[in-house]
């Protein structure tokens, strides 16, 4: 049992691709525009508003880069590539010079053709796959692997002089030969050492695999074997210092996706797991507030992604993600209600996730801070044209945990 946690508090609740575009269907108006939403309206009215670029005016965020900035990392120079996220996000211990990468359990045929990139969907059995792969040692390599959901998993290399900018050896098509990892520049000897690891892992878990009594056992019933391994999206886990030693911050992260997670805990916050946080939009989001408010207990700081408004944007839904704007209204005003009188709350959107485009824009999001002695503008909406008449004009996303922090009473002072 941790002590019980006095002073200032801090709340970051990012609705992922929140953001939106005037929608022809909603009268013109964006889903935040459309929706009843008294308790973000209040959150808006009670704070200061103001318009955020997640990383850079006009830049188009992925939610993993996204997320590093707005915790205060600079994504241009700590991400090179998901798989270091990915891999921390399903529990695996990514260390500063590991590279790490997303992987699919694949069907080949002798020729080595993909013939199913997803392995039929496999849905059990991939613990013993992993098992039989993992650990395996090449040249002076360790090669850990583990299994995510359904035919995922990821593979995270540890060893000396490892480079990340190779060529993927998924073809991200069926039919096609699995390809042969490179190093984008032919001189770059630590991406060639990695490549060439990497080729070999690809073949040894062929070999590992295709007689495995799992895949026997699924051929027996007429199932695609998951005969093979193909890693992609290369990344080199950076050294980053943690966010609770930068910010002075006892800090934790509930999300429901596992890049989420992986980002988190990359950078040292604790992870929440709450069972009905699903990611999709039957989530129960008053679950996940409750959650909040009980790690802020023996927590001076919690970040919370709630998925929705994202999925509501690929799939092109606007009532959908109007509805949903509802719901996580509720988690709001849940939260109002019950945080102490010392805390804090930053509401914003990851990036925007427009109906119109069905993927992320790099159209600026609204944000508003609450809590005491806020200096409180004239907004009285939290939408994306209404908050850009607030006290915070226009700001970028790596600004969030400065501001929080300077709110929060809790950040030292620079200079004299
Ligand atoms: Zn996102
Ligand atoms: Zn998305």
């Amino acid at each position: 049992m941790e002590e019980l946690m006095e002073g200032p508090k801090g709340i970051l609740l990012v609705g992922d691709g929140l953001g939106d575009r005037p929608v022809a269907e909603l009268g013109s108006r964006t889903p935040l525009e459309a929706a009843e939403k008294p308790n973000m309206d209040r959150l808006a009215a009670e704070g200061e508003c103001g318009i955020m670029d997640p990383i850079a005016p006009g830049v188009r965020a992925g939610s993993d880069t996204s997320h590093l900035a707005l915790l205060g990392y600079d994504p241009y120079e700590c991400y090179t590539g998901r798989g270091p996220f990915e891999a921390a996000g399903i529990g695996m211990d990514v260390k500063q010079g590991d590279v790490a990468f997303r992987c699919n359990f694949t069907t080949v045929n002798d020729d080595m053709v993909v013939t199913d990139r997803r392995a039929g969907r496999i849905t059990e059995g991939t613990e013993q796959l992993a098992a039989a792969v993992n650990g395996m040692q090449i040249e002076d390599v360790t090669c850990l692997f583990k299994e995510s959901v359904a035919h995922r998993g990821a593979l995270v290399l540890r060893g000396p002089g490892l480079g990340a900018n190779i060529t993927d050896t998924d073809p991200h098509v069926e039919g096609a030969h699995v390809h042969e990892a490179k190093p984008v520049d032919p001189n770059d000897a630590a991406s060639a050492k990695t490549a060439r690891i990497v080729n070999q892992f690809v073949k040894k878990s062929y070999e590992a695999l295709k007689d495995h009594a799992v895949n026997k056992a699924r051929e027996a019933s007429g199932q695609k074997p998951a005969n093979i391994i193909l890693p992609r999206g290369a990344g080199l886990a950076p050294s980053l210092t943690p966010i609770n030693e930068r910010f002075g911050l006892t800090s934790a992260c509930v999300a429901e996706t596992g890049l989420i997670k992986g980002v988190a805990k990359y950078v040292g916050m604790k992870i929440i797991d709450v069972p009905e946080a699903t990611g999709g939009l039957d989530s129960n989001l008053i679950a996940m507030a409750k959650a909040i408010i009980e790690t802020l207990k023996d927590h001076n700081f919690v970040l919370c992604n709630v998925k929705g408004p994202d999925v509501a944007g690929h799939d092109a839904k606007a009532q959908v993600k109007v509805d949903f704007i509802q719901i996580m209204d509720e988690m709001v005003g849940y939260l109002l209600d019950n945080v102490d009188e010392n805390t804090y709350i930053a509401l914003t959107a990851d990036h925007s996730t427009p109906i119109s485009v069905k993927d992320h824009s790099g159209d600026p999001v609204p944000i508003a801070f609450w809590g005491p002695g806020v200096r409180t503008d004239k907004v009285m909406h939290f939408d994306e044209r209404s908050v850009t008449s607030g006290g915070l004009h226009r700001i970028r996303g790596c600004y969030i945990m400065n501001i929080l922090t300077q709110l929060m009473a809790i950040q030292e002072k620079f200079g004299a």
